[in-house]
C-alpha cells in the first residue's frame, strides 16, 4: 500500500514537472529554420526559466523564429540575442545553431580570427558588364547596452548619442552628415528611401534614428536598425577591392573614435564580434554584389553551385525581396571562423566563377558544379 502510494505520488510529480517544462514548447513541426532544427524539448526545458542579467528570456529570443517558419532562399536562424550575455545564458541552444549556420564552426573549441588588411585581396575587380554594384557591410554593438530586440528607448538614445558623437570625428573622404529620422525633411527621407529601399523605413520603429553617410554616399553608418550600428561601404560597378579598402579604413577609424570616448565593441575570442543575429557573429561581414546572371539563375544547378561556393543569394531590394530580371544580390554565406580578408576573397573568387559560368552559357557551353568548399573539422 505504501509503495503504491509512493509510486503514484512520484508519477504525478513527473507529470507535473513535465507540464511545467514542456507545456510552453512551441509547435515547430512546419518550421524550417536553425532554431526549429535544434530546439529539442529537453533543451527548451533546460533553458525556459533562465534569463540574462537584463531579463531577456528564451521565449523572447526564439519568438522571431516561431513567427517566421522559413524563407524562400535562405535557411534563417530563427533566434536573436537581446544582449551580449544571451550567447552565454542560452549557449546550449545557440552553440549548435551557430555550428549549423557557420559551416561547422564549433564555438566551444574554436577561436575566431580578425584580419582587416585589404591589401591581401587579389582579383578584386569584377567585370562591370555583369556586376552593377559592390558592397561590404558589418555590424558592431556597443558593450553594456542591450541589443535592438531588447533595448529600452533610453538605451537606443544612448547608442545614438555615443555613435553620432564619435562619427563627428571622421575626417577626409569619410566626412559626412547624420540624418536623424526625427529631424529630416520629407525630401531627405525620400532620397534615403531611393538609396536603401522602402523596407528600411517601414521596418524600424518611430524613434529609431537612421543613418549617417559621407558626402560621396559610399561610406555609411546605420544606427539602431537590426544592430546598434551597421557600417557599410558601397559603390556602383565591380571594384570590390576599393570598396573593401574603404570599409577597412573607415571601420578602424570608427572603432578608434568610439574607444577614445571610453566605449568598446562587444567581442570575444570564441564568437568574434557580437551581433543581434547569430548569422552575423564573427566578422559580421556581408560582402555582396548586384550581379546579372539571367542564364545561370535559370539553370537547375544554380543553388548547388552557390552552396558549394559558400555563397548566398538575395533579391536586389534586400533580404526579403525577389530577384528581378536575373539580377541577384550574391554574398558570402558565412561570417564566423574566417577573417574578413578570407570571406571577401571567397566572394571575389565565387562571383568570378559565377560570371564565368554565365559567359559559358551565353556561348552555349556547359558548366560544372565546383567541389564544395571544406567544412570546419
Ligand atoms: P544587409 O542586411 O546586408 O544590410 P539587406 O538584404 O537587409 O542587407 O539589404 C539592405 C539594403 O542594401 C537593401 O536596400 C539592398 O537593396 C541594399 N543592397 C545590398 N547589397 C547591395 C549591393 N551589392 N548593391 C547595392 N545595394 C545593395
Ligand atoms: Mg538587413
Amino acid at each position: 500500500m505504501f509503495s503504491l502510494h509512493f509510486y503514484s505520488a512520484k508519477r504525478s510529480t513527473i507529470l507535473y514537472s513535465a507540464l511545467n517544462d514542456y507545456s510552453e514548447y512551441p509547435d515547430l513541426r512546419q518550421h524550417n529554420n536553425c532554431m526549429a532544427s535544434n530546439l529539442t524539448p529537453a533543451i527548451y526545458a533546460k533553458l525556459c526559466d533562465k534569463t540574462t542579467p537584463n531579463g531577456y528570456t528564451l521565449d523572447q529570443a526564439i519568438q522571431t523564429g516561431v513567427d517566421n517558419p522559413g524563407h524562400p532562399f535562405i535557411k534563417t536562424v530563427g533566434m536573436v540575442a537581446g544582449d551580449e550575455e544571451s550567447y552565454e545564458v542560452f549557449a546550449d541552444l545557440l552553440d549548435p545553431i551557430i555550428k549549423e549556420r557557420h559551416n561547422g564552426y564549433d564555438p566551444c573549441v574554436m577561436k575566431h580570427p580578425t584580419d582587416l588588411d585589404s591589401s591581401k585581396i587579389h582579383s578584386g575587380q569584377f567585370d562591370d558588364r555583369y556586376v552593377l554594384s559592390s558592397r561590404v557591410r558589418t555590424g558592431r554593438s556597443i558593450r553594456g547596452l542591450s541589443l535592438p530586440p531588447a533595448c529600452t528607448r533610453a538605451e537606443r538614445r544612448e547608442v545614438e548619442r555615443v555613435v553620432v558623437d564619435a562619427l563627428a570625428g571622421l575626417k577626409g573622404d569619410l566626412t559626412g552628415r547624420y540624418y536623424s529620422l526625427t529631424q529630416m525633411t520629407e525630401k531627405e527621407q525620400q532620397q534615403l528611401i531611393d538609396m536603401f529601399c522602402e523596407g528600411f523605413f517601414t521596418d524600424v520603429a518611430n524613434d529609431f534614428p537612421p543613418c549617417r553617410h559621407n558626402n560621396e554616399k559610399t561610406f555609411l553608418i546605420w544606427i539602431n536598425e537590426e544592430d546598434h550600428t551597421r557600417v557599410i561601404s558601397m559603390e556602383k560597378g565591380g571594384n570590390m577591392k576599393r570598396v573593401f579598402d574603404r570599409f577597412c579604413r573607415g571601420l578602424k577609424e570608427v572603432e578608434r573614435l568610439i574607444q577614445e570616448r571610453g566605449w568598446e565593441f562587444m567581442w570575444n575570442e570564441r564568437l568574434g564580434y557580437i551581433l543581434t543575429c547569430p548569422s552575423n557573429l564573427g566578422t559580421g561581414l556581408r560582402a555582396g554584389v548586384h550581379v546579372k546572371l539571367p542564364l545561370l539563375s535559370k539553370d537547375p544547378r544554380f543553388s548547388k553551385i552557390l552552396d558549394n561556393l559558400r555563397l548566398q543569394k538575395r533579391g536586389t531590394g534586400g533580404v526579403d525581396t525577389a530577384a528581378v530580371g536575373g539580377v541577384f544580390d550574391i554574398s558570402n554565406l558565412d561570417r564566423l571562423g574566417q577573417s574578413e580578408v578570407q570571406l571577401v576573397q571567397t566572394v571575389v573568387d565565387g562571383v568570378n566563377y559565377l560570371i564565368e559560368c554565365e559567359k559559358r552559357l551565353e556561348r552555349g557551353q556547359d558548366i560544372k558544379v565546383p567541389p564544395p568548399i571544406k567544412q570546419f573539422k
